[in-house]
């Protein structure tokens, strides 16, 4: 089994609005080509470029597992016409209610036509591949744990967003706090690596985090714009996880 991120999570936010930028993975088996959260609709075309780099054919995807509903992450669920999607029972009783306001009507009723599994914590997807309940940022979401390497390697999903929140236990944006963090303590606990669900690679070695990557962003400005050089931003999380937050935790 393989993993590679195909579309690049990033922890910041801005004040116009969500940049809604979220980790999207694609797991290789013998048989499958499984992908993990879709990403929002502003990176269908990266996400595209990506599949084409590992020769992989959105009709080739044969599996789809989404962390929750939020449209950062199940936009593009559109491309795979052949996938089955593995979505919680508790995430589609929560969505179907149509009160949050960050889950894609549209996606919802596209999922009702599709060849739609309701899982839950235990559910083998694949050999080796197996769901874990991870409630807290919402009700439903769930986690995958990769058995690869000789090591569990966890595709956290929003219930740990990035670095700081599975270093601390303490979260962002969560509808459940406690919640959220009796589901990160249980992610640290078993887990050897995990993907954020907005940002890079961490390892977790005898319960301590540490940061295998760093995201970055670049923003462009449309050409010929006053500023020369300055038409493009780098934004880099470079930030170390202090001590003091994995003390506490
Ligand atoms: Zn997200």
């Amino acid at each position: 089994m393989k993993v590679e991120v195909l579309c690049r999570g990033f922890p910041g936010k801005a004040d116009v609005g969500f940049l809604g930028f979220s980790n999207v993975a694609l797991i290789t088996t013998e048989r499958e080509r499984i992908v993990f959260d879709t990403g929002a609709m502003g990176v269908r075309l990266n996400l595209l470029d990506a599949l084409e780099k590992c020769s992989v054919r959105p009709c080739d995807v044969n599996k789809v597992v989404l962390s929750h509903l939020h449209y950062d992450h199940c936009e593009n669920a559109y491309l795979f016409p052949n996938a089955a999607f593995f979505v919680s029972e508790d995430e589609w009783d929560y969505a179907i209610k149509g009160d949050d306001l960050l889950i894609p009507h549209g996606i919802v009723d596209f999922l009702k036509g599709r060849n739609l599994c309701l899982v839950k914590d235990g559910t083998d997807i694949a050999q080796g591949l197996k769901v874990i309940s991870t409630p807290g940022h919402t009700p439903g979401g769930i986690s995958l744990v990769l058995e690869i390497e000789g090591g569990k390697w966890v595709l956290a999903g929003d219930v740990v967003k990035n670095r700081i929140e599975l270093a601390t236990g303490h979260v962002d944006m969560t509808l459940d706090p406690a919640a959220s963090e009796h589901s990160i303590a249980k992610i640290r606990k078993l887990a050897h690596r995990v993907l954020p669900g907005h940002d890079g690679w961490l390892r977790v070695d005898g319960g301590r985090v540490t940061v295998e990557e760093s995201p970055s962003i670049t923003v462009m400005l449309p050409e010929g714009m006053k500023g020369g050089a300055n038409r493009y931003f780098n934004l880099t999380v470079e930030e170390p996880i202090a001590i003091g937050q994995q003390d506490h935790y």
